[in-house]
């Protein structure tokens, strides 16, 4: 049964009434980008037309009231994802930064005297990734590696698009420093087992990085329950604005880690000879943050509440039991992801025999419906399975079945165009 009243859903978001060459948007790219509700852009343009300012130095009225804003939008992310304190959540721009973030900090470590032992590498020190991950927790480890002399070693992927989680103990062993793997692959779909690895990791002192870019908008998430040292999302993916990104850390940890960027808001004082850093989150938001984007996260947030995460979860496992099987008929085409609803989310690729995705995405933007195609920032796991692009729908609150009906008679459409 439907847990969420998607046409209600839909009239919250006017770009879905977005009329594409005659046809009305059919958005299943949400795992690029999701739309954004009415309510967030209210919020921001409330804060705009009456709060703007400057945070933290003010004295005056809009100043307390940006201040209390943020703060207050930190607070929402914190109970969101279950942290222990809102001084565990650092804004940064985006998911990448959130991840480079603790990699330039380890580089930091790595350089400086008297630095905390969890955080420098040397030679004989590894990394460990998988071969799922997004560019942006692959790429910034290979830099971090090729500049401390350290090692990137990965979980590979098996034929069921699963991660080959037998191969942990060998690949996660005492000299591994940091494991940093993806909850939910953005182009295979699949959902990580995160507490065998977290449990393999720590058990060899090694810290875990999780990028929950694909996952903290779909399901309800415990950053204590996951057990991770570090988690990374995104707020454009979850109903929110463009420009704002969140590391959550381990209160200890961010603690004992230097800063990546400084500058003016992280000190507490400074001569010309030697600053004193603040605690955290300040040592980590150098310069004005994305003030007006935090207001919209916590819209956003509230928002996603108000659907509940477990209702959200649900639909999603509908709309993939929905997609596959129908997908499947269509001739000769290849999910490139598990089949088995339970293991994924509803971010589907897929390639169709003798068509490149940029002409199925073509044809099926002629039609309104918009997809992904490409390699969709995953280059290495397109390799593992034999495919330099796919076509990839992704679905989220407003999507409905019949989008993915107007999906599948696109696809039909895509051979009789083919082939004239
Ligand atoms: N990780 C994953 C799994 C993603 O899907 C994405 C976005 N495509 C990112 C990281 C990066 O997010 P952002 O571009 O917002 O930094």
């Amino acid at each position: 049964a439907p847990r969420l009243d998607v046409e209600k859903i839909r009239a919250d978001f006017p770009i879905l009434n977005r009329d594409i060459g005659g046809h009305r948007l059919a958005y299943l790219d949400s795992a690029a980008t999701s739309q954004r509700p009415r309510q967030v852009e209210e919020a921001m343009r409330e804060f705009s037309e009456h709060s703007n300012a400057n945070i933290s130095r003010s004295v005056h009225t809009l100043g307390a009231e940006a201040t209390e804003a943020y703060e207050g939008a930190r607070s929402r992310v914190a109970a969101f994802i279950k942290a222990p304190s809102a001084d565990e959540v650092i804004f940064t721009k985006n998911a990448t930064e959130s991840i480079n973030l603790v990699a330039y900090a380890m580089l930091a470590a790595t350089v400086e005297k008297g630095a905390d032992e969890r955080f420098r590498l040397g030679e004989g020190d590894e990394i460990v990734v998988t071969q799922m991950e997004h560019h942006a927790n692959l790429v910034p480890w290979q830099e971090l590696c090729k500049r401390t002399g350290a090692t990137l070693k990965w979980i590979g992927v098996r034929d069921d698009f699963r991660l080959d989680i037998d191969s942990i103990d060998q690949v996660i062993t005492e000299r591994t420093k940091l494991v940093a793997l993806t909850h939910v692959s953005n182009l295979l779909g699949t959902r990580n087992p995160l507490s065998q690895v977290t449990k393999r990791a720590h058990a060899v002192g090694a810290l875990v990085l999780v990028d929950a870019a694909q996952s903290v908008p779909h399901m309800p998430i415990d950053v204590t329950e996951m057990g991770a040292d570090f988690v990374a999302f995104t707020g454009h993916k979850m109903l929110g604005p463009t420009g704002i990104g969140v590391l959550w850390g381990r209160a200890e940890l961010l603690e004992a880690m230097p800063p990546f960027l400084s500058g003016g808001s992280m000190i507490t004082t400074v001569t010309m000879e030697e600053t004193t850093f603040a605690a955290a989150p300040a040592k980590f938001e150098a310069g004005t943050p994305p003030i007006s984007a935090a207001v919209g996260l916590a819209a956003a947030i509230d928002y996603l509440d108000n659907l509940g995460m477990d209702n959200i979860l649900h639909h999603e496992k509908e709309l993939a039991a929905y997609a596959l099987p129908r997908l499947e008929q269509v001739e000769g085409l290849h999910v490139i992801g598990p089949r088995v609803p339970i293991a994924r989310g509803a971010t589907i690729s897929f390639t169709l025999d003798g068509f490149h995705p940029h002409d199925v995405g073509q044809v099926l933007d002629s039609d309104g419906v918009a997809v992904r195609v490409g390699h969709h920032c995953a280059k290495p796991v397109c390799s593992r399975y034999g495919v330099t692009a796919t076509t990839r729908l992704s679905a989220y609150v407003y999507t409905t079945t019949e989008e993915i009906d107007r999906l599948i008679a696109g696809l039909e459409k895509v051979r009789k165009v083919f082939s004239r």
